[in-house]
C-alpha cells in the first residue's frame, strides 16, 4: 500500500469488499520525460491497494488531439494501455488515478490541454454508464487508435463493453474517410 498515494482515502474506503474485476487504464503524457512518466505511472499502479496483475502495453507516440482535431505543432504524445485486476469501486479507482496524475503535476486549467500525465479508465469489467463524472467505457475510447491499438497489443480478444471487438473497432477507424 502506498501511503501517499492512500492519503485522502479512509481505510474503509479501500477495504470495502468488491468482486475482482477488469480494467482497462489508458496512460498519456506530452510533456517532460514521456517515458520515464508513463513508467513511473504503472510502478504506482501495481503498488495501489487492491489492485493486482497490471499489464502494460509498450508505449505508442501519437499526434495530440485538441478540440478542432489532431495538432502537428502541439508537443506529441506518447501512450500506453494497462490492464489489470481490481477489488477497487470504480469511483475509488478513479479518484487513485487523479492522485496520480496530480502527483506528475498534472494541471487542469485546459480541458484539451498539454499534460505531464492524463490517466483514463477506459473500461470496468462490464459496467456501462453515462455519468459524467466517471462514464464508462471511456467516451472516446472508440474513437482512439494511441487506446485502441496499444490495448490489442495486450489483449487480441479485447472488447470494448457496449462497442464491440477492438479488433474490429481499429479496422473501422481505418475505414473512416
Ligand atoms: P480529462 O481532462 O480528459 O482527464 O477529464 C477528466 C474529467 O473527466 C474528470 O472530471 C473525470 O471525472 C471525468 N471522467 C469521466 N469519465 C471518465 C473516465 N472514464 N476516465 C477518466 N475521467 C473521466
Amino acid at each position: 500500500m502506498n501511503r501517499r498515494l492512500a492519503e485522502g482515502f479512509s481505510a474503509d474506503i479501500t477495504r470495502t469488499e468488491h468482486p475482482a474485476v477488469r480494467a482497462v487504464v489508458a496512460l498519456g503524457a506530452n510533456l517532460g520525460d514521456r517515458a520515464a512518466t508513463l513508467d513511473a505511472a504503472i510502478s504506482e499502479l501495481e503498488r495501489l491497494p487492491l489492485v493486482d496483475a497490471v499489464r502494460a502495453s509498450a508505449a505508442v507516440e501519437s499526434v495530440a488531439v485538441k478540440p478542432d482535431g489532431p495538432d502537428a505543432d502541439a508537443p506529441a504524445y506518447l501512450n500506453a494501455v494497462a490492464i489489470l485486476t481490481t477489488r477497487l469501486a470504480p469511483s475509488v479507482l478513479l479518484a487513485f488515478l487523479q492522485a496520480i496524475e496530480a502527483r506528475h503535476g498534472r494541471e487542469r486549467r485546459e480541458r484539451w490541454g498539454d499534460r505531464t500525465l492524463d490517466l483514463d479508465l477506459i473500461a470496468y469489467g462490464e459496467v456501462v454508464s453515462s455519468d459524467a463524472v466517471l462514464t464508462l467505457p471511456h467516451p472516446r475510447a472508440a474513437e482512439r487508435d494511441f487506446v485502441l491499438v496499444p490495448w490489442l497489443s495486450i489483449d487480441p480478444d479485447a472488447e470494448l463493453p457496449g462497442r464491440g471487438r477492438v479488433d474490429e473497432l481499429i479496422a473501422r477507424l481505418g475505414d473512416a474517410p
